[in-house]
């Protein structure tokens, strides 16, 4: 019965996600800080502390274009770049925005497929497409009525349409009493930890090989003290200050803008509907799983939860009888 249940509450969410667009999940007003290409990448940290946001859509103005979005795995980008390439420290700092694409091909990277969504289609599709892509964010993108150019409208992110999914779906939400390990939500093995003494880079090649974008911080018994992610790079180097990475990751997190919200733990034994509660009351973007003593679990990021809620027994869906 309980997993008759789940089943039915996760079919009801995606049936919700059909009939929903990504218009539908935007704010009535919101702002969108759109950065030119032609901006010194340099430039562009102060821009985003100061906006306090963490990535922005990129606008090519001599084609008149849409050109991707920029985030944190940008920076993490340049200071890779800076590490293989450190005789061209000075070159660094006259890169533009417009160089990323560059930057990325020069140190072997794998671009996250830049992919737009209409803000009219069905959020489903959306939904989909960052999955497949394991792109974090989608730009809404739309053509203007008059001139026929492309416009980003805004850009959705996962936490997003999780949370648009909480708010609206909560005698939904409250069938999915499995637990997290029962249904096995998030990663227990292999996990990649900091201790408060290792510096920001051994941190951030963490990050790069593993492809991850947050990093547990744990003391020598494995306890939970805080997590280090992605956008903490951010703070570290404004003002293009690449050479500073040595410092500790307990310094880094001492950069971080007073408001931020810490970390959200969770245990095997909660169910999803709880964790739904916690995306409908914080701005979360991953929850850390602990045991009773705060000893280090396991690792449940959005993207796990958007997987389980989207795909989980897709493929045997189909009536045995
Ligand atoms: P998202 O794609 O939501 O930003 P991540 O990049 O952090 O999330 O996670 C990608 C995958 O790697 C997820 O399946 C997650 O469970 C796993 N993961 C996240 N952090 C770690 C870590 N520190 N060690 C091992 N695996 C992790």
């Amino acid at each position: 019965p309980l997993d008759k249940e789940q089943c039915q509450g996760l079919k009801a969410i995606r049936d919700f996600l059909k009939v929903r667009t990504s218009y539908d999940v935007l704010p009535l007003s919101f702002r969108l800080i759109v950065l030119d290409t032609d901006l010194l990448i340099k430039k562009t940290l102060n821009i985003l502390i100061q906006n306090s946001i963490v990535s922005a859509p990129l606008w090519d103005s001599q084609r008149g274009r849409f050109a991707g979005i920029l985030t944190a795995t940008d920076y993490i980008n340049v200071i890779q770049y800076y590490y293989q390439f450190p005789d061209e420290i000075s070159k660094l700092d006259q890169f533009r925005l417009s160089s990323l694409r560059d930057i990325e091909k020069a140190i072997g990277s794998i671009p996250i497929e830049t992919v737009s969504v209409h803000p009219s289609r069905p959020l489903y599709e959306a939904c989909r497409r960052m999955l497949k892509t394991r792109a974090r964010r989608i730009p809404l993108v739309d053509a203007d009525e008059e001139t026929g150019r492309e416009t980003v409208v805004s850009v959705i992110t996962q936490y997003r349409i999780l949370k648009f999914i909480a708010v609206n779906n909560e005698h939904h939400t409250v069938m999915l009493k499995k637990t997290v390990r029962e249904i096995g939500l998030g990663t227990y093995s292999r996990l990649a930890t900091v201790h408060m003494e290792n510096t920001v880079l051994d941190a951030i090649h963490m990050m790069v090989d593993k492809n991850i974008s947050c990093i547990p911080i744990v003391d020598s018994d494995n306890r939970v003290l805080n997590a280090f992610e992605a956008v903490d790079v951010i703070p570290c180097i404004r003002g293009g200050a690449y050479e500073e990475l040595d410092g500790t990751v307990g310094e880094a997190l001492c950069k971080r803008p007073d408001d931020s919200p810490g970390i959200y733990t969770c245990s095997e034994e909660d169910r999803l509907d709880s964790l739904f509660d916690t995306i409908r009351k914080s701005r979360v973007h991953r929850l850390i799983v602990i045991d009773d003593e705060n000893k280090l679990k396991g690792i449940i990021s959005l993207s796990d939860i958007l997987k389980y809620v989207l795909l989980h027994g897709e493929e045997d869906s189909q009536p045995r009888h």
